[in-house]
């Protein structure tokens, strides 16, 4: 018996897993580049989520060993403070390296 690849694990798209879609988030309307997180950079939150998410941010970043300037523009945030941002985090691997998903947040397709 045959098995489909868009209903098995097994050999499905690592990208989607076999689903065909994928959602993508639209960064242009989710970070504004010229504004920080405590500045409202991220688009979708609140005042309050922005303080409450910085300090998830800040906390984040120094378990993981690096700052994370959450009064700097988003567009002058480093590789590692953008990932976390935009992806966050699986926890620390071994070896205590900074360990990122590989795949997009599930933000869904209206932002
Ligand atoms: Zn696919």
């Amino acid at each position: 018996m045959a098995i489909s690849p868009s209903t098995s694990r097994a050999g499905a798209c690592p990208i989607c897993t076999g689903l065909g879609t994928i959602c993508e988030a639209n960064l242009g309307q989710l970070i504004d580049p010229e504004r920080s997180v405590a500045g409202g950079g991220v688009l979708t939150w609140t005042a309050s989520q922005s303080e409450h998410y910085g300090w998830v941010l800040q906390n984040a970043g120094q378990y993981y060993g690096f700052p994370f300037d959450l009064n700097a523009p988003t567009k002058t945030l480093g590789p590692v403070q953008r990932d976390l941002l935009l992806y966050g985090t699986y926890g620390p691997s071994s070896g205590g390296t900074f360990r990122m998903s590989n795949h997009r947040p599930r933000l869904g397709r209206a932002l």
